[in-house]
C-alpha cells in the first residue's frame, strides 16, 4: 500500500486548530473565547501520511 500525503495537513502533519469556549469572568459574565494553536494533525495524528 502506498503511503498517500494525508489531504487535511497535505503531509506536514500540522494543522490549524480552532477551539470555541464560554468563559465566565472574575464578575460572572460569561464571554466567548476562540483559541487557535497549530498542532498534530487531527485526521492522520501528525504522521503526515493519510
Ligand atoms: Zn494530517
Amino acid at each position: 500500500m502506498p503511503d498517500e500525503r494525508c489531504s487535511a495537513c497535505g503531509g506536514s502533519s500540522l494543522t490549524e486548530h480552532q477551539e470555541h469556549t464560554v468563559e465566565t469572568d472574575k464578575d460572572g459574565n460569561q464571554t466567548p473565547v476562540t483559541r487557535r494553536w497549530t498542532g498534530a494533525c487531527s485526521q492522520c495524528h501528525g504522521s503526515g501520511i493519510s
